[in-house]
C-alpha cells in the first residue's frame, strides 16, 4: 500500500540540518559521550537509508504496530466545537491510540532497538517519566531479545506502578532514581550516566526528540511516519492537504512526526504545550511559551529555569507532558515564527477528555487532550488567516486508559 511504503526511502534520512537547528541543538556532553553520538550519527545514516533496514522497519510497523494507523474524520466533535460549521469545517484525527501499546512511542522505540541491533549492541537502556516510553522500550527489546534496563525516579515508580508492573511483566528490569528530585529529569540524568560508562556494549534509546545530536533527528525520522502516513490518507480522502495540523508537545516527538511532512507546505503547524495550573503559577509544563534558553540533557534549548540557570520542576496532570525541556527543533520553529505554540491547562484538559469521549467515544490520553483543547482557537485563528471554514488534522498521540485513575479522581461521573 503507498502510505507504508512512503515511510521508506528517502523519507527516513538524517535531515542533514543537525547538530543545530538555528541557534539550538548540538551536543553538550561529557566528552567520553561525542565518539558515541558521532558513530551513531554516522551508523544510522549509512544503516536506516538501506533497503534492508527499511523493509524490516516497515514491516515490523505493518504487522506488529499496526500501521498504517486509521485517518478518522470527527464530525460529531467539529459540530460539538463549532456547531455552524463556519470555522471548522472538517477535523482528521491520526490514531496513533490505535498502534501497538496504545501511543506513538512504540515507532521511535521499534527503529532505535532494531538500530542498536544491527550495531552489535547487546544491552539497551531508557529513561522514563510516566513509563510509558519505558513500556515501548521494554517492549520493542522483548520482541528483539535484547535486555533493557530502565531508569526512573522514585517517585514516578510510586506514581505510575501499572507501568512498572508492565515493564517488570515484559522483562526489563527498572531502576528506581534517588537522586535530585527523584523524577523523569534525574532518571535522565542517570541514564546518561550508565551510557558514559557503558557506551561499547550499551544504546541509550531517548524517548523523545530531545537530547543530544544526534536523537532530536532520528526520533523526528522514526516519527515522521505520522505525518507521512496523514498526508498521504488526505490525499485518498480529500485530495487536499489540511489547512492546519495539531499536536501537544511535551519533548516534541509525536508533534514533530506530524509536522515533518506538512513543513515545506502552506500549512499552519500548531504544538499546544501543558499550562498545568496556569502559566503564571509556578506549576506548569509550557516550556516554549514561559521558557528560557539554556542546556538540559545535552541540547541548547528551552527550559524551564530559575534566574541562577537551576531547572526547575515541570508540572502537569499529564505525566508525559511533563518536562522541563523541549526538543531543539521546536524551540527553532517558535524562533523563527513558522510554527505557533498554544497552551492548555489540567483543567482544559479533562474538560477535552470527556468532550471527545461524549462525542466521539474515543478515551484521549491526558497528553493529546491539551491539543484537542484548542482545537476552538485554532479553528477561529484558521478562519482569520483564510476567510474560511478550515480543514484540520490532528496527531491522536495515545489512548486514555492508562490515565483511568486520574480520572476517577479529578473528573466528577
Ligand atoms: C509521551 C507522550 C506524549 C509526549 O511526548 P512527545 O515526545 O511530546 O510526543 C504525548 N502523547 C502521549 C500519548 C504520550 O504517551
Amino acid at each position: 500500500m503507498s502510505a507504508s511504503s512512503r515511510t521508506g526511502d528517502a523519507s527516513n534520512k538524517v535531515t542533514g540540518r543537525g547538530p543545530y537547528y538555528g541557534e539550538y541543538g548540538g551536543r553538550f556532553v561529557a566528552e567520553t559521550l561525542v565518539p558515541a553520538l558521532v558513530e551513531l550519527e554516522r551508523a544510522y545514516e549509512d544503516l536506516a537509508s538501506s533497503e534492508a533496514f527499511q523493509s524490516e522497519w516497515r514491516s515490523m510497523l505493518a504487522d506488529y504496530v499496526g500501521r498504517p494507523t486509521a485517518l478518522y474524520r470527527a464530525d460529531r466533535l467539529a459540530r460539538a466545537i463549532d456547531p455552524s460549521g463556519d470555522k471548522l469545517a472538517e477535523l482528521w484525527l491520526k490514531r496513533e491510540d490505535l498502534c501497538h501499546t496504545g501511543a506513538h512511542k512504540i515507532n521511535n522505540a521499534l527503529g532505535q532497538v532494531l538500530l542498536a541491533k544491527k550495531l552489535g549492541k547487546t544491552r539497551i537502556i531508557a529513561e522514563t517519566g510516566a513509563g510509558q516510553h519505558g513500556v515501548a522500550t521494554a517492549t520493542a527489546c522483548a520482541m528483539m531479545d535484547l535486555p533493557c534496563e530502565v531508569y526512573m525516579g522514585e517517585l514516578d515508580v510510586a506514581r505510575q506502578a501499572p507501568n512498572v508492573a508492565r515493564m517488570n511483566m515484559l522483562g526489563a528490569r527498572v531502576i528506581p532514581v534517588t537522586a535530585g528530585s527523584r523524577t523523569l529529569k534525574d532518571a535522565m540524568n542517570e541514564a546518561l550516566r550508565d551510557w558514559v560508562t557503558n557506551v561499547r556494549t550499551t544504546h541509550y534509546c531517548v524517548g523523545s526528540a530531545a537530547g543530544p545530536h544526534p536523537y532530536p533527528a532520528i526520533v523526528a525520522d522514526f516519527q515522521r511516519v505520522i505525518g507521512d502516513e496523514a498526508r498521504e490518507q488526505l490525499a485518498q480522502k480529500i485530495g487536499a492537504l489540511p489547512d492546519a495540523v495539531v499536536a501537544c508537545v511535551g519533548g516534541g516527538s509525536n508533534a514533530i512526526g506530524m509536522f515533518r511532512a506538512f513543513i515545506d507546505e502552506d500549512v499552519h503547524l500548531y504544538g499546544v504545550e501543558a499550562a498545568g495550573e496556569g502559566v503564571e503559577s509556578a506549576k506548569h509544563a509550557a516550556t516554549l511559551t514561559a521558557g528560557r534558553v539554556g542546556v538540559l540533557h545535552g541540547s541548547r534549548t528551552m527550559v524551564l529555569a530559575d534566574d541562577d540557570g537551576q531547572i526547575l520542576e515541570a508540572h502537569s496532570v499529564s505525566a508525559g507532558l511533563d518536562y522541563p525541556g523541549v526538543g531543539p527543533e521546536h524551540a527553532a520553529l517558535k524562533r523563527s515564527g513558522r510554527a505557533t505554540y498554544l497552551t492548555a491547562t489540567d483543567e482544559d484538559a479533562l474538560e477535552a477528555t470527556r468532550q471527545v469521549a461524549h462525542t466521539e467515544g474515543i478515551l484521549v490520553a491526558l497528553e493529546t487532550a491539551h491539543a484537542f483543547a484548542r482545537l476552538a482557537d485554532i479553528a477561529e485563528r484558521e478562519h482569520a488567516r483564510l476567510g474560511r471554514s478550515a480543514v484540520v488534522a490532528l496527531c491522536l498521540s495515545g489512548r486514555g486508559d492508562k490515565d483511568l485513575s486520574t480520572l476517577l479522581e479529578r473528573l466528577a461521573p
